[in-house]
């Protein structure tokens, strides 16, 4: 027997509908590109502008399914575009500018973009791959008339022009809440980059499930900063979430350092925001070197990799700010577990709670994950055994666009018990709460066993003098591997091998201590500010340690 309720698909759409409707007034900041000002409009204005686009993108020609493109930071036109383009049913298909020119223009093409939306700080990157893309017709620069880049390679129109007229009523939702919404390419560490193809149910239900109390927990009285970029698997659901719940939205533009971050905490008293943690540390240097405070800001979302206990202190115990430490991937729309405590955990004193704040978490409701051996055998929730982690939900990837990677005639991207695997390696303990131990291929294999490149970074990283720190697993004659530590130093700081290892005694089994540590100037950070281990392996590949030549 089938429910009596009604037929209301989900679809995002409804998310800015309702915003409009019942949060008509609320702000939207955003740092401007071109200026650096601050502008201000709302949501209902943003609504009347993404209906605007959805008509210009109609008349283009853009259909249900089309996809199409941005290459774009954070703003109220990226909003009005993205909300435009899903509420029709196009694709919106955000771009990562960090990544390679060719890159950029591989992923456009493989789309198959009909539009390319970009900031004026792309320009150059878009005069030098517009020849080599194959589907893109129009070229929207995210400005006025006055400051849209002229291109050699291709015609540019304003998007305050491209707008222009058009009418503040279109039709949108009415299809099937399962259509395609979003699409996203994963770095791709190996192999070519792959599409991660987000309906609108799935974006829905992970916004509402990403805010629950124990997650963002936003509202209607909160004031939202999402520095994660909308290319970054949807602000990690913000651009849905603010609007849902009628949170006022400040947007940073292309100004993501630490003075500008601060002064808009400050100037537009943020209450709630995310980023990664090389974010956090720009801003917290600025503010000890200016001995400065936040005074408004509660809570603290930080992931895309593992919270630095320096950061973690730094924030819940120097400025008295929430950490919410969250682990998730594009695959997973991204958010999969948040760190915030249990009673248990509360029953127990600071230094234990600021051990379990560190670790990844415990599953959001639409998560369910599990930790397996190489042949797929669970293992034990002990806090102690390492597995693969593999996870399930409605907001999780079943196939990549175009069935890149599939592992099944299907063309899904599943193992055989139908869940996705995430490629990091993990521990569960009894509470249920997930501690990352590596990515299944940064793991150091030393004696059959293994060592967690993560743990010893996290440690290394809060040693005097230290501004980031890598650990590596070097080939090894008798172990293997074992492993490097890599530091970039604080500027002025010459941290001795001594110092270091010294500092990480006691804090790391004897046999996890790195064999060796150099010094470098700049740790490579990939397109989404991780470490970048590939690059580092490859420096490193014929590096010999001390042990290598007392072994032979
Ligand atoms: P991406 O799809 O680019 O967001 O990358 C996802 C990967 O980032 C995950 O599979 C993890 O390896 C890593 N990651 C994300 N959040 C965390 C976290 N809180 N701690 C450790 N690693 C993380």
């Amino acid at each position: 027997m089938l429910g009596l309720m009604q037929e209301w698909p989900l679809t995002v759409d409804r998310i800015l509908d309702h915003a409009a409707k019942n949060f008509s007034h609320r702000e939207v900041v955003t740092r401007n590109v071109e200026s650096g000002q601050l502008t201000r409009t709302t949501y209902e204005a943003i609504w009347k502008r993404a209906k605007q686009v959805t008509n210009a993108l109609q008349g283009h020609g853009v259909r249900l399914g089309d996809r199409v493109a941005t290459l774009a930071w954070n703003t109220e036109r990226h909003m009005e575009v993205w909300y435009g383009a899903m509420g029709m049913g196009a694709v919106l298909h955000t771009v990562n500018p960090r990544l390679f020119p060719e890159q950029i223009a591989w992923i456009i093409n493989h789309a198959e973009d009909q539009i390319l939306f970009f900031d004026t700080t792309f320009a150059p990157i878009v005069d030098k791959i517009a020849p080599l893309l194959t589907t893109v017709k129009t070229y929207v620069s995210l400005t006025d008339r006055d400051h849209a880049p002229k291109l050699n390679s291709t015609h540019v129109v304003a998007f305050e022009d491209f707008i222009a007229g058009q009418p503040y009523d279109a039709r949108w939702g009415g299809f099937d809440e399962n259509t395609a919404c979003g699409l996203c390419y994963t770095s791709g560490t190996t192999g070519d980059p792959k599409g991660v193809l987000y309906s609108h149910r799935s974006n829905v239900i992970h916004a509402m499930a990403a805010n629950q109390t124990d997650c963002f927990g936003a509202g209607a009285n909160d004031v939202v900063l999402p520095v994660v970029p909308m290319f970054h698997a949807n602000a990690w659901a913000i651009a849905f979430v603010a609007p849902m719940c009628g949170a006022k939205l400040v947007m940073p533009g292309a100004k993501l350092d630490g003075q500008s971050v601060y002064e808009l905490l400050e100037g537009e008293k943020v209450t709630f925001t995310a980023a990664v943690p090389t974010v956090w540390l720009m801003l917290l240097n600025y503010m000890q070197e200016n001995k400065l405070k936040l005074s408004t800001l509660k809570r603290v979302a930080i992931g895309g990799s593992a919270v630095p206990e320096r950061v973690l202190r730094a924030f819940e115990q120097d400025y008295g700010v929430e950490v919410i430490h969250a682990w998730g991937m594009t695959e997973m729309s991204p958010i999969g577990t948040i760190g915030k405590l249990l009673p248990e955990h509360y029953a127990s004193d600071e230094e234990s709670q600021i051990k379990a704040k560190l670790k990844q978490g415990r599953a959001l409701f639409t998560v369910d994950m599990k930790i397996v051996d190489d042949e797929g055998r669970e293992k034990p929730h002990d806090g102690k055994a390492f597995g693969r982690l593999l996870v399930r939900g409605p907001a999780v990837a079943r196939s990549y666009f175009k069935n890149a990677g599939a592992k099944n005639e299907r063309g899904e991207c599943l193992e055989a018990c139908g869940f996705f695997d995430t490629g990091d390696v993990a521990t569960l303990d009894e509470l249920g709460i997930m501690q990352i131990t590596d990515r299944a291929k940064d793991v150091i294999k030393s004696g059959g066993e293994w060592i967690s490149s993560i743990d010893i970074e996290n440690i290394a990283v809060g040693a005097e003098g230290v501004a980031n720190a890598a650990v590596i697993g070097v080939a090894h004659p008798k172990w293997d591997e074992r492993p490097l530590l890599i530091i970039e130093p604080k500027p002025g700081a010459q941290p001795t091998k001594e110092q270091l290892l010294a500092f990480l005694d006691g804090k790391i089994a004897k046999w996890w201590m790195p064999d060796d540590v150099v010094l470098t100037e700049k740790i490579p950070l990939g397109a989404t500010g991780k470490i970048n281990k590939l690059a580092l392996r490859e420096t490193f590949k014929d590096y010999r340690l001390p042990s290598t030549q007392a072994a032979e």
